[in-house]
């Protein structure tokens, strides 16, 4: 049979991640390939190192873009910084402390939970407990930003109870780069991914990390080869590092690279502040909408991401029905609970490029179509309107 080309639909992604890409960024991706260690890509690369240090308030010199996406930033700050034997202290409160949990212990490494409900943030006073409990351990690891629950912990007072007790700390900010503050350098993270799919506008592939002088030394003077040849920054260095004299390691996604560096062209346009400003503001738009409908938040106010709301689904509603008529209907992507809050949420994402009003007032009008052509008890008609009114406040 002969396959014709794949014409996917036009969405609005209003999910955890992929959120919609700048029509700037898909333009930049289209153009024409060129050689990995063709001189322009070279100082394009050089370019891209400068936007990230930007992105991440950073100075480290070993700011880089991983060929690969975000779980791979994740697996590259584990298998570099923490050795079989060695303890790491990993905090869990939602999907993604789970994954760091199976990177420590597939090193051979022993991984100490500090363990939040699902909803709430990090607690700092256990994670001081676990290091007086633990003076051997070596890594503190957290998540900045938890997707799942739309829940923001305090990376700044977490990384420096970690570095209190002399551990290096390993940060994920997925969903918080260019959504919400990120200051590596003024919290002392010392290790940091991100991806490109969330608040970056970009397609999904590619994790932003950076490293600080500490991480690197102790990266330069393992005991041990890194178990992941590909991932061992000591051998992507020789592509990735300063000056002329590039080595091959593998053929950089050349295109997803000119993505990424229109993408961080487009955050330095507007500004890092009035983009955390931007995702302030709507969410506060879209929360006004969501409650004047009778739907609630679920995680308190002063923890909530902007950029990732967790919405209760209100009592009988068949949740997965609304977003399955959300997309056939009105071409809208919205994400579903995941473990413990499978069922019992939506994630409304408005992440970077489409945190926007129009897809606010699309979204909240095209949730109460569903929700009242199903009978949902919610207030109908009340949303857009609650909206709007904070749009203009
Ligand atoms: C999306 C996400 C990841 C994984 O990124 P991928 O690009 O899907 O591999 C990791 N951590 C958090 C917090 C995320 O939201």
């Amino acid at each position: 049979m002969q396959s014709k080309s794949f014409i996917p639909p036009v969405r609005t992604l209003m999910g955890p991640g992929p959120s919609d890409v700048h029509p700037r960024i898909l333009g930049a991706m289209a153009r024409p390939t060129i050689g990995h260690l063709d001189p322009q890509f070279v100082a394009m690369m050089d370019d891209m190192k400068h936007l990230l240090q930007y992105a991440f308030q950073t100075s480290n010199q070993l700011t880089i873009p991983v060929s690969a996406p975000g779980s791979a930033g994740m697996e590259t700050c584990f298998v570099n910084l923490v050795e079989r034997g060695e303890k790491v202290v990993v905090c869990q409160n939602g999907v993604f402390g789970a994954r760091m949990k199976e990177n420590v212990e597939r090193i051979g490494a022993e991984a100490v939970m500090v363990e939040d409900a699902w909803g709430a943030p990090v607690d700092p006073d256990k994670l001081e407990t676990a290091l007086k409990n633990h003076p051997d351990a070596k890594v503190v690891a957290f998540v900045h930003a938890e997707t799942s629950t739309g829940v923001q912990s305090d990376a700044a007072t977490l990384c420096k109870i970690a570095r209190a007790h002399d551990c290096l700390s390993i940060v994920d900010t997925v969903t918080s780069l260019g959504g919400t503050p990120v200051q590596v350098d003024e919290w002392g993270i010392d290790a940091v991914y991100s991806g490109t799919q969330k608040c970056l506008s970009c397609t999904p592939g590619l994790s932003p990390v950076s490293f600080s002088e500490r991480a690197v030394d102790k990266i330069k003077n393992r005991q041990s080869k890194v178990q992941s040849w590909f991932m061992d920054l000591n051998l992507v260095m020789g592509y990735w590092g300063e000056g002329a004299k590039r080595a091959y390691h593998h053929t950089a996604p050349i295109n997803a690279l000119y993505g990424l560096h229109e993408a961080l062209v487009v955050l330095q346009e507007e500004g890092l502040e009035n983009a955390w400003a931007r995702h302030r503001r709507n969410h506060n738009v879209l929360r006004a909408g969501i409650e004047a409908m009778g739907l609630e938040l679920i995680v308190q106010a002063e923890y909530r991401l902007p950029q990732l709301n967790a919405v209760s689904v209100p009592a009988g509603v068949d949740e997965a029905q609304v977003r399955k008529r959300l997309l056939q209907d009105y071409q809208l992507e919205i994400g579903a609970g995941l473990g413990a809050l499978a069922g019992k949420i939506w994630r409304i994402g408005q992440m970077g490029y489409a945190s926007n009003s129009k897809n606010i007032l699309y979204c909240l009008g095209a949730l109460d179509a569903v929700l009242s052509s199903m009978n949902a008890p919610i207030n109908s008609g009340a949303a857009v309107k609650a909206a709007l009114e904070q749009l203009n406040s």
